[in-house]
């Protein structure tokens, strides 16, 4: 469209140029020919008048040498030339095809003239054109004796005109093609980009993140272009998150219930004797646990997913926490015969940080580390200090980690082949809790896993400032 607007005003543009000249410039410039003319002639008409015409009235000059003097000038002025006396009668003309048979101009009358030295017209009918005449009277003595007069036909100077006209179309067709070489030029680099650019947005407006805009040029509409694009990238990672988050949840919530609801309609037709009854409930009751475990972990993932979550950061000692951390799980060491060895710097360790929420990455860490255990290992936890930072270490030397598992274990859901057969009870949102809680401390956590051999995660906190 705006192409279009561009073409109109181009095309208004070219046409208003050639009218203009047409018109405005044609009639400014035959006035101007027309004056400019008229005075060369008068000039002229004077130096004819006192030098030749007045040696004729007084007969120092024969009329052959004054007619051949009028026809050298007639011939360069490519004028006619008269001398007329008061009456009108033509005494001396050069050699031109226009003049009266008779010899004498009918109804000749200077006062016809005006005030003015020349007139436009066809001199008392004798011109059947329009014609330019000047006249200076012959005067001796202080006496008018007769006229001087130079006719020249209009249609000499509009050909002079259209001379100079055609100069004037040949610079408006050089300014146009100038100007039409500017419209490409802004055609090619600004409307199509342009369209290019409004074609992507509609395209992302309906949802379509794949269009990608195909224009790298080092200006604005290039940087705008690049802009979008990164624009549709992100929109459209955004998009599949959702949709796998959504698929996730899903899956995670349909099979306890499926199973949960499997067990209760067989309980209930009495698929499942009495007798059995209590094992199965038992199991239902485990689903249950894990759909509140699920849905517990998604409202606590959710308190991260706005930018600049609420800590309640204090200073504590974080090797304290952790011996407490680890005497919770005591019981189901016991049962695997899992020991914990902790190594940690000093008596106490005092960091800034939110005391609850480091409790439940130590938690998640731990729990982690003892469900890919094998029973009889041990499990080391380990604090060192470092540039204003504690690093926090908890390793297993349990099942591990495949590689191309090991980016994805952030994520919400995910869990690897290895630990499905495991542990069913997990959700996959351990993980993703613990790395939202160490990000809103504008901290870092750390994997290294190796498949078979075991796995060590480390994160930092910061040291207390000021002891
Ligand atoms: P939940 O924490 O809700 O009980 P989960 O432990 O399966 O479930 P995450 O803690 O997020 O979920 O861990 C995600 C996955 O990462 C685990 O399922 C497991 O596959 C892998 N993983 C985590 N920690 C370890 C570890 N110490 N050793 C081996 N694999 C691990
Ligand atoms: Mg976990």
């Amino acid at each position: 469209m705006l192409y279009l607007k561009l073409l109109a005003g181009y095309v208004a543009f070219a046409i208003l140029g050639f009218l203009t000249i047409a018109t405005f410039t044609s009639h400014f410039t035959l006035n101007y020919i027309k004056k400019d003319t008229a005075s060369t002639l008068y000039r002229e008409s004077k130096l004819l008048a006192s030098n030749y015409a007045t040696n004729y009235y007084q007969g120092t000059m024969t009329l052959d040498d004054i007619s051949s003097q009028f026809s050298a000038v007639s011939l360069y002025l490519d004028a006619d030339i008269w001398v007329v006396d008061k009456n009108g009668n033509i005494l001396i003309k050069s050699e031109g095809e226009t003049a009266p048979a008779s010899g004498t101009v009918e109804g000749f009358d200077i006062t016809a003239f005006g005030t003015k030295y020349y007139q436009i017209g066809t001199f008392f009918n004798i011109f059947s054109d329009d014609t330019l005449s000047v006249f200076s009277p012959i005067s001796i003595n202080y006496k008018v004796r007769g006229y001087l007069l130079i006719h020249k036909p209009i249609s000499d100077l509009i050909s002079l005109k259209d001379g100079f006209l055609n100069i004037s179309y040949m610079t408006l067709a050089i300014i146009v093609l100038c100007a039409f070489v500017m419209l490409g030029l802004f055609t090619y680099t600004i409307c199509i980009p342009l369209r290019k650019i409004t074609q992507a947005a509609q395209d992302y407006s309906t949802g379509n993140f794949e269009t990608q805009i195909n224009i790298h040029t080092n200006d604005e509409i290039g940087y705008l272009a690049a802009s979008l694009n990164y624009m549709a990238l992100e929109l459209s990672t955004l998009e599949e998150d959702q949709r796998k988050f959504i698929a996730n949840v899903s899956h995670d919530f349909r099979s306890p219930l499926t199973s949960i609801k499997g067990y209760i309609d067989a309980i209930m037709d009495g698929t499942i004797p009495y007798e059995m009854q209590d094992k199965y409930l038992n199991i239902i009751l485990h689903e249950t646990e894990r759909l509140n475990k699920l849905t517990e972990g998604m409202l606590e993932l959710n308190k991260y997913g706005v930018k600049g979550t609420m800590l309640d950061i204090s200073k504590f000692d974080i090797n304290n926490i952790i011996k407490m951390v680890a005497q919770s799980f005591e019981g189901t060491c016991k049962e695997k015969r899992i020991s914990f060895e902790l190594i940690l710097t000093g008596q106490t360790c005092y960091v800034s940080a939110d005391v609850s929420k480091i409790q439940q990455v130590l938690y998640n860490l731990i729990d982690n580390a003892i469900k890919f255990s094998h029973t009889d290992s041990t499990i080391t936890i380990e604090t060192t200090e470092k540039n204003e930072k504690v690093f926090i270490s908890v390793k297993d030397t349990g099942i591990g980690i495949p590689k191309d598992s090991i980016k994805k274990i952030w994520e919400r859901f995910y869990k690897t082949d290895l630990s499905r057969g495991k542990d069913k009870k997990g959700t996959g949102l351990g993980l993703a809790i613990v790395k939202e809680i160490v990000s809103a401390h504008n901290e870092n956590i750390n994997v290294i896993s190796t498949e078979g051999v075991g796995t060590e995660f480390i994160f930092t906190l910061p040291l207390h400032q000021g002891g």
